[in-house]
C-alpha cells in the first residue's frame, strides 16, 4: 500500500451544498467553505477541493428550466446532452470565478483541474496529473477538481458511468494523491441508522469499519434533485478509500467548521476507518 501524505486532505462539496433549493448559488456556503479551507491550508494542511455545481450554475445562467437530462445518444438534433455540456462549460467558468474571488479574499490561490476517466486510465497521463497535483500543492495552491463534463459524455451519463459522480471522482483523487483523509460534505450530519427524514429519532453512526450489503441497503438511493450523489455513491467512495488505508468522513456541508474537527482528529459526522482513524466514538 502506498505511503499516505499525513497532512493531505481531499474535500468534496456537492451541488446541494453550493446551491439553494431554488437552484441559485448559495454564496454564504461558498464563502464559508473557501474561508475554512484556506485557513486549514494556512494551518499547514495540503488541501484539494472536488467541487460539483457546474451544471447547476450554468443552467441558472442560461435560464434552462430543468437540470438538462442526458440522452442515450451522445449527439443529434434532439439530444439534451449538448445542453447539459453547454451548461457545464458556462457554469464551470462562473464557479471558478467565484472560487478565485473568495479564496483570493482570504489570501489563497486556486487552480482548476478538470478530469475524465482517460486521464487516470493512461499511465503517462496519470503520471503527469500526479506531477501537476504535487507541484500545485508544493506551491501552496488549492487545486479545485471537477469532471470534465463538457468534453466527455460517459462521466455525466447514468448508463455508462466511469466516474459518474463526484463522490466517486473524489475517492479516485484521494487515492491518486495519497491523501490521508477524504471529507465528503453532505446535506445531513452523516450516515444514520435509518433515514432521519422518516424517523426523527434516527441515530447517527459515528464509526464504520467495513461497508457491507446491510449498510448499503440502509443507505437508500440518490440524494437531492440538484445533485447526483446520495449515500450509496458515498459508500462506494468509502470502500475505495478504505481499501487504500484512507479515512473517509461524512460531515454536514452546511457546517464547514466541522473540517477543523476532522483535521484535529475530533469526532465529526460519520468516520469510515481506512487507516488508523481517530477516536470518533
Ligand atoms: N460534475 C457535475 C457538475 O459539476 C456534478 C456531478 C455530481 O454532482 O456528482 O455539475
Amino acid at each position: 500500500m502506498p505511503t499516505l501524505v499525513q497532512n493531505r486532505i481531499v474535500v468534496k462539496v456537492g451541488t446541494s451544498t453550493l446551491t439553494h433549493a431554488g437552484g441559485q448559488l448559495n454564496l454564504r456556503s461558498l464563502d464559508a467553505l473557501s474561508r475554512v479551507l484556506q485557513d486549514v491550508r494556512n494551518m499547514g494542511f495540503e488541501v484539494i477541493l472536488v467541487s460539483s455545481g457546474a451544471i447547476a450554475v450554468g443552467r441558472m445562467k442560461l435560464r434552462l428550466e430543468e437540470r438538462p437530462v442526458g440522452a442515450a445518444a451522445p449527439c443529434g438534433p434532439c439530444s439534451e446532452l449538448r445542453f447539459k455540456q453547454a451548461a457545464a462549460a458556462v457554469g464551470q467558468c462562473a464557479l471558478m470565478h467565484l472560487y478565485d474571488k473568495f479564496f483570493g479574499e482570504y489570501g489563497g490561490t486556486v487552480a482548476q483541474i478538470l478530469l475524465t476517466a482517460d486521464d487516470i486510465a493512461l499511465p503517462e497521463k496519470k503520471q503527469n496529473l500526479v506531477n501537476t497535483f504535487e507541484t500545485l500543492l508544493e506551491m501552496g495552491i488549492i487545486p479545485i477538481v471537477n469532471e470534465n463534463d463538457s468534453v466527455s459524455f460517459r462521466e455525466i451519463e447514468t448508463e455508462h458511468k466511469v466516474f459518474g459522480d463526484n463522490d466517486t471522482l473524489s475517492a479516485v483523487v484521494a487515492v491518486l494523491c495519497r491523501a490521508k483523509t477524504l471529507i465528503l460534505l453532505s446535506d445531513i450530519d452523516g450516515l444514520y441508522e435509518s433515514d432521519p427524514r422518516d424517523s426523527p429519532d434516527a441515530k447517527l453512526i459515528r464509526k464504520i469499519y467495513s461497508v457491507d450489503d446491510a449498510l448499503r441497503a440502509r443507505a437508500g438511493g440518490a440524494g437531492s434533485a440538484r445533485g447526483t450523489g446520495g449515500m450509496v455513491t458515498k459508500l462506494g467512495a468509502a470502500e475505495r478509500c478504505m481499501s487504500e488505508g484512507i479515512d473517509m468522513v461524512i460531515p454536514n456541508g452546511q457546517k464547514p467548521g466541522g473540517i477543523y474537527d476532522i483535521v484535529a482528529g475530533r469526532p465529526c459526522g460519520t468516520l469510515f476507518v481506512g487507516g488508523e482513524g481517530y477516536d470518533n466514538a
